[in-house]
């Protein structure tokens, strides 16, 4: 049998060699598979038949059935164009030439019936069309045209003849060579559940197809194979992990935790925090080992969610860890947690890149002991020579910023793997979680502590300065803080270094009353941190800042932040810096500086920013706005480009049927040996070869 992926492109009939190297250079195309795969962007209706009375300018592509009544030359030289003036006998449209003109005149003839296929456009009142696809009717065969699929191809490809109509032919001498049908990658029970059609028509169909539906129920079927197999890989991930690694049992609720909650705790919890510690505590007891991501806006109360679970490790005799990204918001994590314990017997530790010499020593000596209850950490807990007694439950928190590896090192820290609980602010779509983090377990806190104002997010533009200081003025005079925005973004440093400078110099020049404050990446970490902290002791009331600032610090008198050029950050960025402010029970405000001239897509993302403070409503948006290829997270993962048709964003309806699928199939039959589920088996080993790497999962 023709085995497509041993055979290389080369030696398809229109290919050879200096074409297969365009391929292979420029699309990696190096098989027969490889083509095969190689699926159209768009595809144009060409079963129809207009007549030029009934064109106008806004149709997209169109056919027109006629003759050419004479050609004419029109300018001269380099400028020179040839026009034909072509009829179907309801009017007279016009064929435009800038280029190829002899050829032209030497392929076709007036009085001919020609098919001509374009997009029209109306100039001088008459429909034109520039450098249309010419064909005799006969040669088309119209009637099984269906709907023309277009092609993707490159500059250099185009230059050397290889452009979308070229690789239709080719893929139409390769769909030739197929007659009997590929290898099925679904079995046929799970076909006829879900109606899904064989392999082999779908893929033929993909690249000619008759019918919009026809179309769609093949993309239908080579999407599920895209998705369906990323579910199953996850499914299998997890069940493999569940069957290697116990987990420890947490299974008492006791004295500290209990004590906590009655003494200590200084607010009510929220019933989104109470439901999250509950699915927590489930999974502790559960004789399996948690992986479990926590997502929730800023200001939702994650950090209490991670203290008390830690609680309950310590009440049944392990240690517990939170690792957070800077050594600023570990130390504000040692802060709040001291503070929260005091008085309960607890001993906390802070251990940091900077803490070293003999205070470093004790307490690494105190974990190995066993002294130490709780270690707020950064990196820093990942080196070797950090090691404890009995560690139990690890807290990541803001996930994004650490690696896979780095996730993975915290498992050597002990005999079994902790449990472990991602916290993140950035709310991510349920589609792209359930692909990406589709090992993990997700927990939402999807409300706010109560008596929490919106951020009043407003959009001035850049001449509207006076409006934006005088609302910072009367904030400052409230005695609240005020943070200013600039992007730095790498391309150009330098300029922006620049702009931060001069917008430093012209707050303090305008607020000459209150000291203002500096922070950006290119300082050394302790000149920022000692910034931050003279901020947050309300040395500083402004601080002029790049987007150092986005994550996690609480300066709860903050209650203005501008942001200058917000243009040019995305969405998820814009959410996380404003997320700075409003974290006490006043109202704060968000003021969005740009320019005059903004792009659709900008215009968009300020509208939304000015709608809603709802995370989980600007993640959607942000995944529709850019596509999940941009977002955080998908390109380290390499997830994106293994999908070739299907959409996170788009395909949300599938993803969840391939996932429940994906799970009762590893539910009954978790090593895929049985008859009917082996072929999924042989095909998920394969897969596993791919680029693709499923390790980056924790
Ligand atoms: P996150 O880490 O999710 O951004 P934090 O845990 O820093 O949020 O909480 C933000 C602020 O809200 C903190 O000052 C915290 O003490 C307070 N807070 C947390 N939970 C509650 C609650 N249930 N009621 C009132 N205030 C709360
Ligand atoms: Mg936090």
């Amino acid at each position: 049998m023709l085995d497509l992926e041993q055979r290389n492109v080369q030696y398809l009939s229109g290919v050879g060699p200096v074409r297969a190297a365009l391929l292979s250079g420029e699309l990696q195309i190096e098989t027969l598979h490889d083509l095969l795969y190689y699926f159209p962007y768009k595809y144009i209706d060409r079963s129809r038949i207009f007549s030029i009375s009934e064109v106008d300018g806004t149709m997209p592509y169109i056919q027109l059935k006629g003759q050419i009544l004479s050609f004419e030359k029109i300018g001269e030289g380099r400028k020179q164009r040839l026009v034909a003036h072509f009829t179907d006998g309801t009017g007279v449209a016009d064929m435009v030439w800038f280029s190829g003109i002899k050829y032209t005149l030497d392929r076709y003839r007036p009085g001919v019936e020609y098919v001509v296929f374009g997009k029209p456009t109306i100039f001088g009142g008459r429909v034109n069309i520039a450098h249309p696809e010419i064909d005799s009717e006969a040669n088309l065969n119209l009637s099984e045209m269906g709907m023309q699929p277009y092609y993707n191809t490159t500059e250099r490809m185009k230059k050397a003849g290889l452009n979308s109509a070229a690789l239709r032919k080719l893929i139409k001498n390769l769909l030739a060579l197929i007659t009997e049908p590929l290898p099925e990658t679904l079995p046929e029970w799970l076909r006829e559940q879900e109606r899904l059609m064989p392999l082999t028509d779908a893929l033929r169909i993909i690249h000619n197809p008759m019918t919009p539906l026809e179309l769609r129920l093949a993309q239908l079927r080579l999407k599920f194979d895209e998705l369906f197999y990323i579910q199953l890989n996850l499914a299998r991930f997890v069940s493999e992990r569940q069957s290697r690694f116990k987990g420890y049992v947490f299974s008492r609720i006791g004295e500290k935790f209990n004590r906590f909650y009655r003494d200590k705790l200084p607010f009510e919890l929220t019933d989104a925090q109470k439901r999250v510690i509950r699915e927590i505590r489930n999974d502790m007891g559960s004789g399996n080992q948690m992986n479990r991501l926590l997502q929730g806006d800023v200001g939702s109360g994650k950090t209490m969610v991670a203290l008390m679970t830690m609680l309950i490790a310590i009440d049944n005799g392990y240690q517990a860890c939170i690792m957070a990204p800077t050594e600023i918001l570990s130390e504000q994590h040692y802060a709040n947690i001291n503070r929260y314990l005091k008085g309960l017997g607890i001993k906390v530790e802070l251990l940091t890149g900077s803490i070293r010499g003999k205070r470093r020593e004790r307490i690494l000596k105190g974990l190995i002991e066993g002294s130490i209850n709780i270690l707020v950490s950064t990196h820093a807990v990942l080196e070797d020579n950090v090691e404890f007694s009995r560690l139990g439950f690890v807290v990541i928190d803001e996930q994004h910023r650490f690696g896979v590896a780095q996730r993975a090192r915290l498992w050597g820290k002990s005999d079994m793997p902790p449990h472990v609980l991602v916290m993140t602010a950035t709310p991510i779509p349920r589609t792209l979680a359930l692909t990406l983090y589709g090992d993990l377990d997700v927990s939402v806190i999807d409300e706010l502590p109560p008596g929490r104002k919106p951020i009043q997010t407003e959009h001035y533009y850049d001449g509207n300065h006076t409006s934006v200081y005088a609302l910072l003025d009367r904030e400052l005079k409230k005695g609240r803080q005020a943070y200013i925005v600039y992007p730095l973004i790498e391309e150009s440093e330098k300029i922006d270094l620049k702009n931060l400078e001069d917008g430093y110099l012209t707050i303090c020049d305008r607020f000459s009353g209150y000291s203002v404050g500096k922070v950006h990446g290119r300082m050394k970490s302790a000149e920022k941190d000692a910034e931050m902290q003279r901020f947050k002791r309300a040395e500083t009331q402004i601080m002029v800042a790049t987007t150092v600032i986005e994550v996690g610090v609480d300066v709860p008198n903050a209650s203005i932040m501008v942001i200058e050029n917000a243009n040019r950050f995305g969405l998820s960025q814009l959410h996380q810096l404003r997320g700075r402010v409003g974290r006490g029970a006043d109202q704060s405000f968000c003021l969005l500086v740009t320019p005059y001239q903004l792009s659709e897509d900008t215009r968009k993302r300020i509208e939304i920013m000015t709608a809603t403070c709802d995370g989980f409503e600007i993640a959607e948006a942000d995944l529709k706005l850019r596509g999940p290829g941009d977002l955080e997270g998908t390109q380290q993962s390499g997830i994106v480009f293994d999908l070739r048709l299907a959409n996170l964003a788009r395909d949300g309806v599938l993803i969840e049927r391939c996932r429940e699928l994906a799970r009762e199939i590893i539910a009954k039959d978790p090593q895929l040996t049985s008859k009917e589920n082996r072929l999924m088996g042989r095909i998920l080993k394969r897969l596993k070869k791919s680029p693709f790497d499923w390790s980056y999962i924790s």
